[in-house]
């Protein structure tokens, strides 16, 4: 019998402009353009229930309550945490920060990269998946979606028929929930900067001040634009994250896997159909795990870097397989190396206690302790000493050498303090100013110091002194350097 071959087909991509744009076919060839740009395709996630959906609203929940109500808990007379830009103080219940304790907020970055260094090597992108404001605030906008237009396939028939009166009022509700959410958001994050109790009343007599306003409506934006209409975009083109996780994951790194071995050949049967008859694997192709996917992938195809490993498809796959009475599993958090060598749960996990996460956990342990010894041992007060330039040295009265100096205290107490203050370096040094001084609570202030030393107490030239700053027994003693002038 005689075959007709087709005739060859060129697929011409549109490329770049230094190409000078298409490429020209080769003679006699049937040319197709294809564009290389693909236009976004909206994602309609089906709600799903299961073991890692409770353990994201558990986060849901958790992070929500601590964020928005933090600011609202009191300590003392004050609010528990806030970071007082104007007044450069930063309070987090018992602690008072000044900008000079900066080394606190670089040692709370450092453990925060090392825990996520930490997470992403056991259990790969376990921050994304139940943690990451992105996933928690999807989660709720999605929910309020889910209970104004329905789920997954309500949604998909509204969007794609006429607009209506039912469809314009369940539109319109679910925007009026998302921009209540989101402006609520952003409210109670400006209240982690302005006292949030201030804040409310100022918006209720409507006197916000304009940075306030603001910032409440940019964050509140920023919240209805990335969890109502960005949402996976934010995953796949936004994160840095989710760029460079993949170089901490290895073959023990828990993923979130397709086991393919079992899953293949997939293919539709009745339940109570016999596998080794039909000789077909363990996965129905429902497409369930795509449809709930909140990234539109399908994990049959492998680990992808939109992966953000939620489990939801985990979830929906161990309730496919309940209703068609398989094992669980098809679909589950497994490593590479566990997949492959069909090892136990308990190998699997003696292989994720490898070196590499031994080393995160010793580091991060250290950093931490340091950081609780360090805040532990800090004196709750500062100075910073500068010299007076404009008066670099002069000889005062009864031929003694003065050397000035502006001494910054910071009073990192909730009560008002009492210094004195000392200096020694050079024999017969003395005070000539007032050594004692007063600071309010968690309040700084610039004193000025006037030393002064015997004429000929030492050559010409710059010589080192040491200032003791000492407060009350609790609140230890502070030594600053600086250096006292003999002028020529
Ligand atoms: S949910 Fe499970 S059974 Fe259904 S297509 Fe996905 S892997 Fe296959
Ligand atoms: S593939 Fe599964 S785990 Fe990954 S994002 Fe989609 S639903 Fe979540």
């Amino acid at each position: 019998m005689e075959t007709t071959e087709p005739s060859p087909r060129k697929v011409i991509p549109i490329v770049p402009f230094e190409s000078g744009g298409a490429i020209e076919p080769p003679p006699g060839a049937d040319a197709e353009m294809v564009s290389l740009y693909e236009a976004h395709q909206k994602i309609y996630p089906r709600s799903v229930t299961g073991r890692f959906s409770n353990w994201r609203w558990g986060m849901v929940f958790l992070t929500q309550l601590v964020f928005y109500g933090m600011p609202w808990i009191e300590w003392g007379q004050r609010q528990a945490v806030l970071f007082d830009l104007g007044a450069r103080r930063f309070y987090i219940f018992g602690l008072v920060l000044y900008p000079q304790d900066f080394i606190y907020l670089t040692g709370i970055l450092v453990i925060s990269a090392l825990s996520l260094f930490l997470f992403t090597a056991v259990a790969g992108r376990l921050w994304c998946g139940y943690a990451c404001p992105q996933t928690v605030y999807t989660e709720i906008f999605l929910w309020l979606e889910k209970k104004t237009e329905g789920d997954r396939s309500a949604r998909m028939r509204r969007d794609a028929g006429p607009w209506n009166r039912d469809k314009i009022l369940r539109k319109s509700l679910k925007h009026f929930l998302w921009v209540a959410v989101a402006l609520w958001t952003g409210f109670t994050f400006v209240g982690y900067f302005t006292p949030i109790t201030e804040l409310a009343s100022e918006f209720v007599q409507m006197q916000m001040g304009s940075w306030e306003i603001f910032w409440s409506l940019f964050y509140g934006f920023a919240t209805y634009g990335n969890a109502g209409f960005m949402r996976e975009q934010v995953c796949k083109h936004m994160c840095p994250y989710a760029r460079f996780q993949s170089a901490m994951f290895d073959k023990d790194t828990l993923i979130v896997t397709y086991d393919a071995e079992r899953g293949e050949p997939r293919g539709a049967r009745s339940k109570k159909a016999d596998l080794s008859t039909l000789k077909v694997g363990a996965c129905v192709d429902c497409s369930l795990c795509v449809q709930v996917c909140p990234t539109g992938i399908d994990i049959r195809k492998g680990l992808q870097y939109e992966c953000i490993g939620c489990g939801a498809c985990a979830d929906v796959c161990d309730t496919v397989m309940d209703k068609m009475g398989y094992a669980r599993g098809l679909v589950k958090y497994s490593t590479q190396n566990a997949v492959n060598q069909h090892w136990t749960q308990s190998q699997t996990l003696r292989h994720i206690l490898r070196p590499r996460v031994l080393i995160y956990t010793a580091i991060l342990g250290a950093v931490v302790l340091s950081m609780v010894v360090s805040l532990a041992l800090r004196t709750p007060f500062k100075v910073d000493v500068v010299r007076d330039r404009g008066v670099l040295a002069r000889v005062v009265e009864g031929g003694r050498i003065e050397n000035v100096y502006r001494l910054q205290i910071m009073n990192a107490t909730e009560q008002v303090q009492r210094f004195s203050i000392s200096v020694d370096g050079l024999p017969g040094l003395v005070i000539a100013s007032d050594a004692d001084v007063q600071i309010d609570a968690t309040q700084s202030r610039w004193v000025a110091v006037r030393i002064q030393a015997p004429f000929e107490v030492a050559s010409a030239g710059s010589h080192s002194i040491h200032f003791s700053i000492r407060g009350p027994a609790t609140l230890g003693q502070v030594s600053e350097k600086s250096v006292f002038i003999v002028p020529r």
